[in-house]
Order: C-alpha cells, then sequence, then structure tokens
C-alpha cells in the first residue's frame, strides 16, 4: 500500500453543537415529538456540509484529509460502541436484523426510558465533557455497525471533500468500558480485544471502500494514569491492536491520537506498530527526548503530528513558541504535521460572535481562530518561518499587551492573600461543630434537602433574558424572581423536605452566575461547548485577579429564609469548580487563581451568616474533573483545590453547617481529599450506580455528614417509592444513621416539574418508611 501524504496542518476534531447551537435545536426538538427523523437527519447534514466548508475557508484542505469527521449526534464514545455493536442487553430489542440501531434508539440508551437505566455518563479525561461509558460483557457479541460513519465520508464526498473519519480506537473503547452488571468478578473489558478486532478490522474496510484515505482512531486512554488496567496489558493490547488493525488491507492509512497527555512508553510500542502516523500532545505533554534507539528509527518512518494548538483553553497564546514545538518534531521525522493537542468540542466556534469583550478579544482564540493559527503554523512548516513572522509576531504583541493591561494585577488581592495564615483555613473539629449545628437545626434522622436549582421553566428562562437584555425593569424581574422563590419554598414545604432551597431561578449558570459579578471574569455572548449530549455550557473567561465588589446571593438567600421557619441553604459555587468551568487564565499558577476565588467566596459566606442563613452549599462538582491525569501531579492538585475550599470555607461560624456537592460517583483517587474538605455534609451522585460507592465511602472510615444521590436527575424517570426504600437500606446498612442524608444525585434545572414533583414525593414517602421502621 503507498501511503497518502498527511496534511501539513489539521485538527483533531471540531464542536459539533452548531455556531447557533443547531444540533441541541434539531435534537430536542426531535425528542419532544415536534419533529420527525428526517428532519433531525437533514439538520444534522447540513451542519456537517457547513462544518466542512467552514473549515476549508479557514484554510483546512479540502481534498487531503485535513478535515476530520467528528460530528456526533449525542456522544463519540456511544457512537464507537454503536459502531461495534457493543449495545447492552437490555437494549438489544432496539437492535434490527442487521444489526442496525435507529436514531431513536441510540437516543433511548443515551438518556434510558421508563425501566432501562441508560449507560452511565462520567467525565471525558480531564474536560467538562461527559460521555457515556459503554458496557461490555464476556459473551457482548461485537458486529460492525458502519452506516452513519460511511454516510458522513461519502456525503462529504458528494460535495467535493475527502475528509478523514474519527472513531475512539479499540484500546480506549475497551479501557473506558465497564463490565455489564451480569459479569463474573474480575471480567475487564479489555479482555474481549481479540474479538473486538475484527469489527475494526471490517470498519476499516467500509471506510476505504467510501473513498477515506486516512482515519483517525483516538487512544487518549494511554496517556491516562489513572485507569486501573495495568500498564503493562494496557500496553500488550495497544501492541496487539495495531498490529492487527495495521495489517488489515485495503485500509485507509491510520493516524492514532493521543490526547490530553503524554503518551510516555506507549509510544514505543506504537512506534512498532505499522500505524502511519501518530498524534502528540505537545501542550499537556513534550517532545519526547529520551528515546530509545529502535524508536526513533521507527517513528523516522511515521509522520508525526504535533499537537500544539491548545484544545482546552481560549488563549492566542505564544504562537511562535507553537512553532518551535512542532519544528522539535522535524529531528525525529522528516514528515511533521501541526494540529491541535485535543479536538476543539471544548472550545465555542468563534470570536466573531463577541460584541462585549473590547480589547480582550485580542487575546482570544476560539475554534475558528485556532484552525487559523493551525494553518499559519502549516505554512511555517513548508515555507520556513520568515514567511509566516508577521502573524508570529502579531501574536506575541497581543500577548505583551495582555501581560500590562489593567485588571490582570490587582495589588489589594496579592497583599490580601500574602498576609493569610494557617488559621485561615481551618474551622473548630469537626467532632466539636457537629452538635452545636444539630443543636441550631434540630433535623430529624435521615434529614432530607436537594442539591439547590429546581426546574427552570420557560416563564423563568424569558424573564431572565428579557432582564439581561435590558428589556425589563430590575423591580419587576426582582418581583418575578421573589414569586418563584416563594413558590419553590411553598412546595417544599407541603413536600414535607427539612432543609430548604430557593431553587436558583436567578441562576443562568452556576458559575457565570458568580462570574458576572466578580472582578476579573468576562462572560461571552455565544461561547457555547457541549457538555453532554444536547447540554451545553458556556464558561465565562478568567483573565484578571478576581475580587468581589459586592454581595452576589445574599438578597436572594435573605428572601428565600424570611419564607420560612425551616432552614434555607445558602448556594454558592466552589472556587475549583468556578476554574474549571471557565476559561482560566494561563499567566499564573491555578492554585493562586483559586485562592483569589476563595477569599471573594469567603466574604459571600460571612454576608450570608450576618443575613440568617444557617446552612451554606459550597458546590464543588469539578473537584475531581481538574484532577491532573499524570500521577506525579495529583498531589499537588489536591492540596492547593482542598486549600481553596477550605480557605472559602474557614470563615464559617461553628454552628453554621457548610455542604458541598460533588456531581459523580467516582471517588477512588480523591476520596481523602473530599474528606480533607472537612465539608459538614457532602452529597454526591450514586443512584445510576445503585449505591455502589458508599461501600468504599463508609469503609474508608469516612464520618461527617454524606448525601448520596437517591434520584437520577439525568434521566426523566421518576423513581419508585420502593426503588428508594431500597437505595436507602442499602445506604443506611453502611453509613452511621446520624451522618445519612437523602437528596438527589443533582439540581433540578433541567428536569420538568411534573416529574420533580413526582420523584420528591416518592423520595419523602420513602424515607419516611425507612425513619418509621426504625
Ligand atoms: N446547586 C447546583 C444545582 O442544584 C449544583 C449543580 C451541579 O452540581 N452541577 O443546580
Ligand atoms: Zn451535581
Amino acid at each position: 500500500m503507498s501511503t497518502p501524504s498527511f496534511p501539513t496542518g489539521t485538527i483533531l476534531g471540531y464542536p459539533r453543537i452548531g455556531r447557533r447551537r443547531e444540533l441541541k435545536r434539531a435534537v430536542e426538538s426531535f425528542w419532544a415529538g415536534r419533529s420527525s427523523v428526517a428532519e433531525l437527519e437533514e439538520a444534522a447534514s447540513a451542519l456537517r456540509a457547513a462544518t466542512r466548508e467552514r473549515l476549508a475557508d479557514l484554510g483546512l484542505g479540502r481534498t487531503d484529509s485535513a478535515i476530520p469527521e467528528t460530528f456526533s449526534y449525542y456522544d463519540q464514545v456511544l457512537d464507537a460502541a454503536v459502531a461495534v455493536g457493543a449495545i447492552p442487553d437490555r437494549f438489544s430489542d432496539l437492535v434490527d436484523a442487521d444489526g442496525e440501531l435507529d436514531l431513536a434508539g441510540y437516543f433511548t440508551i443515551a438518556r434510558g426510558e421508563g425501566d432501562r437505566a441508560p449507560l452511565e455518563m462520567t467525565k471525558w479525561f480531564d474536560s467538562n465533557y461527559h460521555y457515556l461509558v459503554p458496557e461490555i460483557a464476556p459473551d457482548t457479541v461485537f458486529q460492525p455497525s458502519a452506516d452513519r460513519l460511511v454516510r458522513a465520508v461519502e456525503e462529504a464526498a458528494d460535495a467535493g471533500f475527502t475528509t478523514r473519519p474519527v472513531l475512539v480506537g479499540p484500546v480506549t473503547l475497551l479501557l473506558l468500558s465497564k463490565p455489564s452488571s451480569s459479569a463474573p468478578a474480575g471480567f475487564r473489558p479489555i479482555d474481549r480485544l481479540a474479538d473486538l478486532l475484527p469489527v475494526y478490522v471490517e470498519l476499516l474496510r467500509r471506510l476505504h471502500a467510501a473513498g477515506a484515505e486516512w482515519v483517525q482512531l483516538d487512544e487518549p486512554a494511554l496517556v491516562n494514569q489513572s485507569i486501573e488496567v495495568d500498564r503493562s496489558d494496557q500496553l500488550t493490547a495497544l501492541r496487539q491492536a495495531y498490529d492487527v488493525l495495521g495489517a488489515a488491507s485495503p485500509r485507509p492509512a491510520i493516524f492514532v491520537a493521543a490526547p490530553y497527555g503524554s503518551l510516555g512508553d506507549a509510544l514505543d510500542v506504537l512506534a512498532a506498530t505499522p500505524v502511519e502516523a501518530i498524534g502528540l500532545d505537545l501542550v499537556r505533554g513534550s517532545v519526547p527526548t529520551d528515546l530509545a534507539e529502535a524508536t526513533r528509527a521507527r517513528l523516522a518512518q511515521k509522520t508525526l503530528v504535533g499537537g500544539v494548538i491548545d484544545g482546552h483553553n481560549v488563549w492566542r497564546g505564544d504562537l511562535a513558541g507553537a512553532l518551535d514545538a512542532v519544528l522539535s518534531l522535524a529531528e525525529l521525522s522528516s514528515s511533521v504535521a501541526v494540529s491541535t493537542s485535543t479536538s476543539l468540542q471544548h472550545v465555542p466556534h468563534t470570536t466573531e460572535d463577541e460584541t462585549g469583550l473590547g480589547d480582550r478579544l485580542d487575546w482570544l482564540a476560539f475554534a475558528d481562530e485556532k484552525v487559523q493559527q493551525v494553518g499559519v503554523l502549516a505554512r511555517g512548516l513548508r515555507e520556513g518561518r520568515a514567511a509566516v513572522g508577521a502573524e508570529l509576531d502579531a501574536a506575541s504583541a497581543a500577548l505583551d499587551r495582555r501581560r500590562v493591561a489593567p485588571g490582570v494585577r490587582d495589588g489589594a488581592v496579592r497583599s490580601r492573600l500574602q498576609g493569610l495564615s494557617g488559621g485561615d483555613f481551618s474551622r473548630m473539629p469537626y467532632a466539636d461543630r457537629a452538635p452545636v449545628q444539630d443543636a441550631e437545626l434540630e433535623l430529624p434522622a435521615l434529614p432530607t434537602t436537594t442539591i439547590g436549582s429546581f426546574p427552570q421553566t420557560a416563564e423563568i428562562r424569558r424573564a431572565r433574558a428579557a432582564f439581561a437584555r435590558g428589556e425589563a425593569e430590575e423591580s419587576h424581574y426582582v418581583s418575578e424572581m421573589r414569586a418563584e422563590i416563594r413558590r419553590v419554598i411553598d412546595l417544599q414545604e407541603q413536600l414535607g423536605l427539612d432543609v430548604l432551597v430557593h431553587g436558583e431561578p436567578e441562576r443562568n449558570d452556576m458559575v457565570q452566575y458568580f462570574a458576572e459579578r466578580l472582578a476579573g471574569f468576562d462572560v461571552t455572548e455565544n461561547g457555547w461547548v457541549q457538555s453532554y449530549g444536547s447540554r451545553c455550557t458556556r464558561p465565562s473567561i478568567l483573565w484578571g485577579d478576581v475580587s468581589r465588589p459586592a454581595p452576589m446571593t445574599v438578597e436572594w438567600s435573605r428572601y428565600a429564609q424570611s419564607l420560612t421557619e425551616k432552614p434555607v441553604k445558602g448556594m454558592l459555587t466552589g472556587p475549583v469548580t468556578i476554574l474549571a468551568w471557565s476559561f482560566v487564565r494561563d499567566d499564573q499558577p491555578l492554585a493562586e487563581t483559586a485562592r483569589q476565588v476563595a477569599l471573594a467566596l469567603r466574604d459571600e459566606i460571612g454576608d450570608l451568616e450576618a443575613a440568617g442563613i444557617r446552612v451554606i452549599q459550597v458546590d464543588e462538582p469539578a473537584l475531581r474533573e481538574l484532577l491532573p491525569l499524570e500521577r506525579d501531579a495529583q498531589s499537588d492538585y489536591l492540596d492547593w483545590s482542598v486549600g481553596a475550599f477550605r480557605l472559602a470555607t474557614g470563615g464559617a461560624a461553628s454552628a453554621t453547617q457548610i455542604h458541598t456537592h460533588l456531581c459523580y460517583s467516582e471517588f477512588g483517587v480523591i476520596l481523602d481529599a473530599v474528606r480533607a474538605l472537612d465539608a459538614d455534609v457532602t452529597s454526591i451522585e450514586a443512584a445510576r450506580s445503585r449505591m455502589d460507592v458508599v461501600d468504599d465511602i463508609a469503609s474508608s472510615g469516612f464520618d461527617h455528614g454524606i448525601g448520596p444521590g437517591v434520584y437520577d436527575i439525568h434521566s426523566p424517570r421518576v423513581p419508585s417509592v420502593d426503588e428508594v426504600v431500597e437505595l436507602i437500606e442499602r445506604a443506611s446498612a453502611v453509613v452511621p444513621e446520624r451522618a445519612l442524608w437523602i437528596n438527589p444525585d443533582c439540581g433540578l434545572k433541567t428536569r420538568g416539574y411534573d416529574e420533580t414533583i413526582a420523584s420528591l414525593r416518592n423520595i419523602i414517602e420513602a424515607t419516611r418508611a425507612v425513619r418509621d421502621r426504625a
């Protein structure tokens, strides 16, 4: 086979939600029964066509496989699972006789239906994207389902393009999968690799037949040191996989991309396989230096694709430095290309859609601008540095302007940080303060609460949007929000919850709300990025030193508390989550930025206490997400992230009950850190995993309050009373009664009122049943 040449400039992936969130609208309208499958497919196809044209306009080649096909209706991991037929038994009726799954069936696997739980969802590496976790059984029958992959390639060809299909690679697919619940103990999905590979071979054959010259197989699992399978087994799997795929014929040339970190010893293994191109993340990782002679000789035969444009952040950055990094790859191979470090799915479409950022726009690059940066560097590679001197200089000049711009450094913030001492990070010991809180709050056994938000109805969204656009009087807006808070408080009183919330109607987003009120942040107008499925967030941009010009949440909480005798929880977003879900300045350590945010929250907690709020929740759902993939960097991260939380909460009175909320159930590596947060009560996700998580927590000796979720809010399903009773009993078998709280997995804002009321009613009824039995 003669290898087609690899394009000098490419990207690993592109946002798929659409510049105006077209895909979100199309998918949600299909889910709601307002449009047909044909209409949805047509919208998707139009979006793919627009993306190709746009990428070509921005400088990627039309016919040299530079444009990746990374469209997905929901999730790329689900796509890969479906493409190889890895569909759990409970969904097998959705697959037709030819092994194909229609779109409705695909969405059922993603979202669940009736009693059928969807696939579990979890964080994609160190990003804020969530993928669906495939389930593999010892007897999963793998079979190719190539239609969707092939269609994209053919559709591109019809429009005059040769694009590059992208698929999660076989090793990553299995390493990210979990054993199906029916699998015997000790079964590992990766042990099914030999059965899976023939299906990938067949997919490659079909893609080749459709005209694909290159295929990209993403193998990020190999950079992730927290995967539980032994490294030597991972490397064996990698060798086997790419020896088999490499030997397949006919097939497209294979480009293995390894975003989100360094390949480490996996590079030696991959170099020894027949793959034609290897992508290295040179933003998180670096150009390998101490390579074995054999690896060097092998890499010299391959195309090395330097991921030098950061797919994670929005800074325009140091373009000259990026060119140096990719040029240093030229010492390893004569065939070098430039790319992004990761898919651009983590950044918004384009800065062209922003009008409110003033001079700061010039510091930024979103997806489209990053594609252009790739174009500049590719030209630098082809024609030499001098050919792009003007572009490199312009980027450097923007960096210089950014360094000295007003607000980037604030003397008052810096001296306050300097003056902190150890005592600012601790409260009275838990054993001493817990009885003070019990006396203050007088809660029943198994206290019930929610995570904060209540359903955000169309009227609330409209009211907020009208106010944001300046179309509504402040007094009118405030009275609308107060009316909603009153409704939510009344509802909770009627349902019989113990610790109430105000419902967060005033919050568009749990980070943006604070970003809009803190100095040092910008918010965007159209900077949407996909979080999971059709869910998008609009990360704020943290560019300068952070301070709090005025209280941010106090008036809403004070009002809510004035309506009830029961405690109302104040609701704040923690420093780590504010960082994790924003695009954060890259010119100082995250630890320092986190402490600045923590101080602002500390002042807010003081003001909430002064307003009579006795329970305050500081959400840290992103604590796990920012955990570095490299083991060496983890303890330093956990030190500063825990420290920032403790700095934020350390000024609270002993009688104030501090809650925190974490959105996920995978604790393993951060359990010690969660304990070190020293929150009085921690709520976590547990319903989807049927409480598996509580065993670990209990056996670790965790003795503070814990609220494992009993209602999976990611799905429209209403849990039955019996089901909730069972979950509570599972938890209470291992968690001491005085420590156990009853709550949903997460906030309710994405749910409708009917299902929320029905679910909360069942939760309360179940809690009462368990209390009565005791
Ligand atoms: N308090 C927030 C809410 O209820 C928490 C959201 C989250 O954890 N992602 O919506
Ligand atoms: Zn949550």
